[in-house]
């Protein structure tokens, strides 16, 4: 890590004074309303990463004073009986917010019960309805990813209105509702991915760039325009030469950080913003729910 510390933005410290927030914001309406706030999370199998960011989800709701009412099932778990999981927690009155630990084991079609989880309980605002009010503009459930990103940006006053985002990685988690947000704050956005070409060049002209991709370390300094805001949303284990484990981004930190004017470590930078966006969806429907 150098010492560029205030290029750094900072995930995990916005993160804890949004959780500090919505500690506060719960102790205030739990003795209106009768109860705390309640997040599900479904942990499907025992896919060890999985294990660790459901932990780190629990550990965050007991925190802020939300109940924690998830469960772990079973790897063998039929579609039915995991349907039958949502569909009780659809129906549950002390749930605001519902969310399925992906991947699921192969063997379960994670889309069809992605659509089950009733819309005003959908946490990671990923159920068709709430992507929809997302590409309509309307207010709704947004997906913890992208919206913690943009609560970053916020945070440190970075200017989005005219600004060319160029967002690498198109998936539904992160990378499309993200390109739409963007939009929505009047950025001109350039969505890349794995067929696109030239894709150094694309990113060089990038006021904001964001990598989403899955691949270590895959920017490097030289794709970089000087200057340039950079979010690495990448998760990425890798043994180092002594064969350790570590974790690192799709971005070359350390080269990147000589360039870019603000950019997000890993881990520190997004991860944190994510548990704090998913605390806020659930907070969000629970005070929706009872009109405060
Ligand atoms: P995904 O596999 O669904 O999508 C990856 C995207 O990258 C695809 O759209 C693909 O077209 C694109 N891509 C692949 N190779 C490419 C290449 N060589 N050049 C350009 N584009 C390429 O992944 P995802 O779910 O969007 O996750 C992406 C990364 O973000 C992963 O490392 C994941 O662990 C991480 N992630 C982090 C958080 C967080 O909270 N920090 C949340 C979600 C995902």
């Amino acid at each position: 890590m150098n010492q560029n510390q205030d290029r750094i933005l900072d995930g995990l410290d916005l993160a804890r004074k949004i959780q500090t927030h919505l500690q506060e914001k719960i102790a205030d309406l739990h003795p209106k309303i009768g109860r705390p706030p309640g997040l599900a999370v479904l942990m499907v199998g025992d896919n060890p990463a999985s294990a660790v960011y459901v932990r780190n989800k629990e550990k965050a709701c007991n925190r802020i004073g939300m109940a924690s009412l998830g469960k772990h099932l079973s790897g063998n778990i039929t579609q039915e009986a995991l349907a039958a999981e949502i569909s009780a927690l659809n129906h549950d009155d002390n749930v605001d917010g519902i969310l399925i630990q992906l991947p699921l084991p192969k063997h379960l079609d994670a889309i069809s019960l992605l659509h089950q989880i009733h819309p005003d309980k959908d946490a990671d605002g990923l159920h068709p309805l709430n992507l929809g009010k997302l590409v309509r503009s309307e207010p709704g459930l947004r997906s913890c990813t992208p919206a913690g990103i943009i609560k970053l940006l916020e945070e440190y006053n970075i200017p989005l209105q005219g600004k060319k985002a160029v967002v690498i990685g198109r998936s539904i988690l992160v990378g499309k509702p993200l390109g739409l947000m963007l939009l929505d704050k009047n950025a001109t956005v350039t969505m890349a991915h794995s067929k696109t070409q030239n894709l150094s060049q694309v990113c060089q002209e990038a006021d904001i760039l964001v990598a989403a991709v899955g691949k270590p370390e895959l920017i490097t300094a030289s794709m970089v325009k000087p200057g340039a805001v950079v979010i690495d949303v990448g998760i990425n284990r890798i043994k180092d030469q002594e064969g350790k484990s570590r974790l690192v981004g799709d971005v070359e930190f350390n080269s990147v950080s000589e360039v870019a004017r603000y950019i997000t470590p890993v881990p520190g930078g997004v991860g944190p913003m994510t548990v704090a966006m998913l605390l806020s969806n659930t907070y969000w429907s629970y005070r929706q729910k009872f009109n405060f």
